[in-house]
């Protein structure tokens, strides 16, 4: 039997490769650092001594089995690709975290009750094709994918190609999808500054919050800065600035986790002395609770209508994106917190406002996220950083809980 394998080293290994020359890490689906990177997770998963397996769409598994057949597996992993120049734990940590877990587990207490496995999904973050979750999202069955292996990258190689010369059977992804997951667990940087500013060491995640976006279109009617008299204006752009003002103002008034943003303008003509008549803005809503969401866009939006009539301009909206929250399983929240309780380790309870793997099974199956602090909040960027110990700790939190849900056989009942 093989020592266990260390968190650190496994995650320096996995950082280091796709160094982006411009800074940080870059791993696009399917390209030559993604590759690499997913054969240095397989060869990694092997040394732990677990079973490995890559599936139709290149999401690598490595795999404890259980000595019961019939139950239903658990599953624990993160995404292997990253945005461009962009961190070294967003998804890493996860797989990296996982492969320490089930390396400690097998040489502590050798075969698991349930089967234990760990994966790499393929792709999570949408940075080389305009679609995203293309790892879990197959594997779930939760996403339809129609027309997506026809979507193109920035250099006009579609999806279908790019499958093809790394080896993959395009028209086989959807084989990659499981229906013998039980339970999944997936151990995440926060992406956030929740806990730093706590000063807290654990996350339990409650939900991934739903969200909404919005183009907001108004219409108004240009004119001459220095002959149109301001009674008469129809100014879009100042009916733009007035709703923008009213939505962050609303957004800090509900609290409660609502997060309102406004990241996107386009002022035309754009010309320094011509009234605005048209402009687009951008409207992204979320929180964990969707009728809250629904609730809030009503709002939002009768209010608009209102601004818009006051300046007399047009306004229309368009729903391009509209996402449910998933939340995570109770009791294992329940577990979690007990576990870093026995351990010493602060902990809290928070809502992920950014999208996860883990949400896509959160409908399938029980389903937890822990989160660990990561500095400044900073995420998606070569700055992104989170210190050893509290990487150490999160792993802590995720063996002891793997060991729970998988060796310990009155604990699944709970789930
Ligand atoms: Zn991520």
């Amino acid at each position: 039997m093989k020592a266990s394998i260390g968190i650190l080293e496994l995650l320096a290994e996995l950082a280091a490769i796709g160094e982006d020359p411009h800074g940080g890490v870059t791993r696009l689906l399917y390209d030559s650092a993604w590759r690499q990177a997913q054969q240095a997770a397989a060869r990694m998963m092997a040394d732990a001594g677990l079973a490995v397996s890559i599936d139709e769409v290149g999401n690598v598994y490595g795999r404890l089995a259980g000595s019961d057949a019939e139950a239903l597996h658990v599953l624990t992993g993160s995404h292997m690709d990253t945005v461009p120049c962009g961190g070294r734990y967003d998804g890493a940590l996860g797989i990296a975290a996982g492969i320490a877990a089930l390396s400690e587990l097998q040489f502590k207490y050798g075969q698991p009750r349930r089967t234990l496995e760990v994966v790499s999904f393929c792709e999570e973050e949408g940075s080389r094709f305009p679609l995203a979750y293309w790892g879990s999202g197959n594997v779930t069955g939760s996403k339809s994918f129609d027309g997506a292996l026809e979507a193109k990258d920035s250099e006009g190689i579609s999806l279908r190609e790019a499958m093809v010369e790394a080896g993959f059977d395009p028209d086989a992804h959807r084989r990659s999808r499981r229906t013998d997951i039980g339970i999944y667990i997936e151990l995440h940087i926060e992406q956030g500054e929740v806990l730093e500013r706590s000063q807290c060491e654990i996350g339990v995640v409650d939900a991934i919050c739903g969200q909404r976006r919005y183009f907001v279109d108004i219409q108004g009617r240009s004119g001459h800065a220095g002959t149109t008299p301001m009674a008469i204006r129809e100014d879009a752009l100042a009916a733009g600035a007035e709703m923008i003002v009213w939505l962050r103002k609303a957004g800090v008034e509900h609290g409660d986790g609502l997060v309102a943003t406004v990241g996107k303008l386009d002022v035309s003509p754009n010309i320094a002395n011509v009234i605005p008549d048209k402009v687009r803005f951008s409207v992204d809503i979320r929180h964990r609770d969707e009728a809250v969401i629904t609730a809030f866009c009503e709002r939002t939006f009768q209010a608009f209508e209102v601004t818009a009539a006051q300046h007399n301009v047009l306004i229309s909206k368009s729903c391009w994106l509209s996402e449910h929250p998933a939340p995570m399983n109770a009791a294992i929240q329940e577990r979690m917190a007990r576990i870093a309780e026995d351990k010493g380790y602060s902990h809290m309870t928070v809502t992920s406002g950014a999208g996860h793997d883990a949400g896509l099974f959160a409908s399938q199956c029980a389903c937890a996220m822990i989160f660990v602090p990561s500095q400044g909040g900073i995420s998606h960027s070569p700055l992104e950083y989170t210190a050893p110990d509290a990487i150490v700790r999160g792993t802590d939190v995720l063996t002891e809980l793997l060991y729970q849900l998988a060796y310990v056989e009155e604990s699944h009942e709970a789930i």
